[in-house]
This record gives structure tokens, C-alpha cells and sequence, in this order.
């Protein structure tokens, strides 16, 4: 197989799924249905198989990923596993396409920023965990980023961490 696509590159919003989805011409294009609201993205499968990928936004319809466009692109949290057919898992942080299993090896994590740490910190607790999740809604900043600086906290000293149904939670170290 040829490489995968390593970036999203987001293409103009459409009005209905068709519509995005003749725009797509390479794998990792993508495209916002937007009628009021943001409903999906509609992506070509990174991974290059041809399958094109329906990523939900609604809430109010089904499972949802939340979605943001602040930095240098997209991001989707949780991570997007098709379950069937090419069965691409990946996550899709400012932009970039972190590949889950398999393709791992070229993975490219946007820029560290070490500048929310000290908010990071902040909003963990002394006693009560909390997930990257919970810390991300309390300071406004994206999931990844968070996740990944509190991982580095952890590394310091400066933080604990604690994994509970598959997911890590987090508290400042006393
Ligand atoms: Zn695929």
C-alpha cells in the first residue's frame, strides 16, 4: 500500500453529504456539512482505500465527536476507528493524522506547547482525579494538548496519574 496521508486538508464546507463528498480528490480531504449547524465531516479515508469516512458533530443525532478548528486545522476528539472494511484508526489533532496501529511509524505530533502547563496544573486537584477530558473543558484548550501535557507533568514529579476504564486521569502531586 502506498503511504497514508499524514494531514487533513479541510476543503470548502457543503451544504449536503453528496455535495462534500464529490469535492474529495486525494486521501485526508475533507469537508464540513454545515445546514445551521455543523452536522459531519465527510473524509476521504486517510489511509487511502477509497471508503469515504461519515464523522458525526450533531449530538443531537447518535454519537458525536467534538470537533475544533483552533491552530493550524481540525481536530476531532475521541479518535476515529472504522470498525469495518480498511478498519483505520487515527487521531486527528490541528490538523495532523496520528495513525493508531498500524502506519505509526511516520507520525508527526503538532508543536508542544508548553505555555498551558502551568493552566493544566492548575485545574488538576490534589485529591480527586480528573480525566484530560474534564481538565481540557475547565481551561478551554483541546483534549491531545492536554493529554499530552499532563503526561509530561507526570514525567516531572509534578502530577500523578491513575488509568480507569482504559482511560488515564490525572491529580497534582502534594
Ligand atoms: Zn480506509
Amino acid at each position: 500500500m502506498t503511504e497514508p496521508a499524514r494531514m487533513v486538508r479541510m476543503l470548502e464546507p457543503a451544504e449536503y453529504r453528496d455535495q462534500a463528498e464529490t469535492s474529495l480528490t486525494a486521501p485526508g480531504d475533507a469537508s464540513m456539512v454545515v445546514r445551521v449547524r455543523p452536522r459531519s465531516i465527510i473524509m476521504a479515508c486517510p489511509d487511502g482505500c477509497g471508503e469515504t469516512l461519515v464523522i458525526n458533530l450533531d449530538s443531537r443525532a447518535d454519537k458525536a465527536w467534538r470537533f475544533d478548528m483552533r491552530g493550524e486545522g481540525l481536530t476531532l476528539f475521541p479518535s476515529v476507528w472504522r470498525e469495518g472494511g480498511c478498519e483505520s484508526h487515527f487521531i486527528v489533532w490541528r490538523g495532523h493524522i496520528l495513525w493508531c496501529d498500524r502506519f505509526e511509524r511516520g507520525n508527526r505530533e503538532p508543536t508542544y506547547n508548553p505555555a498551558i502547563e502551568d493552566a493544566v496544573l492548575g485545574a488538576m486537584d490534589e485529591v480527586e482525579l480528573r480525566s484530560a477530558v474534564e481538565l481540557a473543558d475547565a481551561i478551554d484548550e483541546l483534549v491531545w494538548d492536554v493529554n499530552r501535557v499532563a503526561g509530561r507533568l507526570v514525567g516531572r514529579g509534578l502530577a500523578r496519574s491513575q488509568k480507569i476504564n482504559g482511560g488515564w486521569m490525572f491529580v497534582r502531586a502534594m
